[in-house]
């Protein structure tokens, strides 16, 4: 096991979550650090989103029985579910969600609908769960409860290539803007072999599979093709990278569903006055939480951009004389929205270094008494040094953290 590579280990010395027994197998508890690193995120996708035209929804992390049989999640994805719950008071199953996917076909219906709506784009950070096999659980990258940065679009069939346009373009942006490298896209097909796992007449496996194959040539995305791999509703464009040294694992995925809204009974008003089923996209350009995160923490070996370092200064004062110095200093940090901590370790300067890189920090602020003197400071920022003054500290630091 490479530790320059293990998210685990990372995770561990930057404390971003645990598990424990008790609570679990594959189910972490975020910490402090990693919520920060969550909430950016988040803040980050739904700005996007936003700009977008997504809107957002929140849905309740169970449903009944019915709900998944209507969807075909008790038929095609039942072992990945955890077991029913039953109630005394009630006379049905209770399944926890693997997928948002039917509670927000259910926003789709609690409303009538006509083209004048379409696309409606349908956003959740949604908590879901799956009983993955204890032998495949690693860390964060494959859980039991996992919070998906999830959308669904309702869309008029024939606008589905421009739909997919714009959410390939989401998806590029964010890599772009992240810095992430080295993903490749795999257009996932049905296998015709094997019909009684896609749902659905082969003309439209064909015809979707041919809108996502189109939309990926135009705009130049190189791909390969995967028979066998489509969700059982229908064809996607998936995310490809490596993890950890490990195998190519899915970071995302854009899926082409012409299956749900028939099945869902979903309906609108089409131009000419007709009542038509939508198809719909399901998307996820960050994935999960937990794979996204454990993705970035490896990718950046811990250095995580500033924006989304959960200490973005970490102040060291030499002796307790500068003490007071250095908790002001992190006040005034912390009053500008910028993550700073005052260093609480005895020992010698050289060992509270070696401490403070374990929490990966931006930046870090050694104060002693030439710097208390001279009110010039010495930033620390990864490999380089910047002298500044200390007047100048805050807007030079907020510079270097902002969300892109
Ligand atoms: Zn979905």
């Amino acid at each position: 096991m490479s530790y320059k590579y293990d998210h685990r280990l990372l995770a561990d010395e930057m404390e971003i979550y645990f598990f424990d027994d008790q609570i679990g197998a594959g189910l972490p508890v975020w910490l402090p650090n990693g919520v920060v690193i969550r909430d950016e995120l988040e803040i980050f996708m739904k700005r996007l989103e936003k700009k977008a035209g997504y809107q957002r929804v929140v849905s309740p992390h169970l449903a009944k029985e019915d709900l998944y049989q209507r969807s075909g999640h008790l038929r095609a994805f039942r072992e990945d579910m955890y077991p029913p719950m039953k109630w005394p008071e009630d006379n049905s199953n209770y399944y926890l969600k693997p997928m948002n996917c039917p509670h927000h076909h259910k926003v789709f219906s609690s409303s009538p609908r006509s083209y004048r709506h379409l696309p409606l784009r349908i956003a959740e950070y949604g908590q879901v769960y799956r009983y993955e096999n204890s032998g495949s659980l690693r860390g964060l990258s494959r859980v039991r409860g996992l919070c998906q940065n999830d959308a669904h679009i309702y869309i008029d069939p024939k606008d589905a290539a421009s739909e997919i346009n714009q959410v390939l373009d989401l998806h590029e942006h964010c890599y772009a803007v992240l810095g992430l490298k080295g993903y490749r896209y795999r257009l996932s097909l049905h296998d015709p072999e094997r019909k009684a796992d896609f749902d659905g007449p082969s003309d439209l496996w064909n015809q979707s599979e041919e809108i996502l194959r189109e939309c990926l040539i135009k705009k130049g995305l190189p791909f390969f093709e995967a028979i066998g791999e489509a969700a059982f509703y229908g064809p996607k464009i998936d995310v490809q990278m490596k993890m950890g040294g490990s195998d190519e694992e899915s970071i995302a995925s854009i899926q082409l569903d012409f299956n749900s809204g028939g099945k869902f009974d979903l309906s609108y008003v089409s131009v000419s006055g007709q009542s038509q089923n939508p198809w719909v996209i399901h998307r996820a350009p960050l994935g999960s939480h937990e794979r996204f995160v454990a993705l970035l923490l490896e990718y950046f070996d811990g250095q995580l951009p500033g924006w989304l370092c959960p200490v973005q200064a970490y102040i060291l004062p030499i002796g307790e004389e500068q003490r007071a110095y250095a908790k002001q200093l992190s006040a005034d940090l912390e009053a500008h929205h910028i993550r700073s901590i005052v260093d609480q370790n005895s020992g010698s300067l050289s060992k509270r270094v070696l401490f403070a890189h374990r929490l990966r920090p931006f930046a870090k602020i050694v104060i002693g008494p030439k710097e208390v003197a001279s009110g010039q400071l010495v930033l620390e920022k990864r490999q380089e040094k910047i002298k500044l003054l200390a007047s100048d500290l805050i807007p030079r630091l907020k510079e270097m953290i902002l969300m892109p």
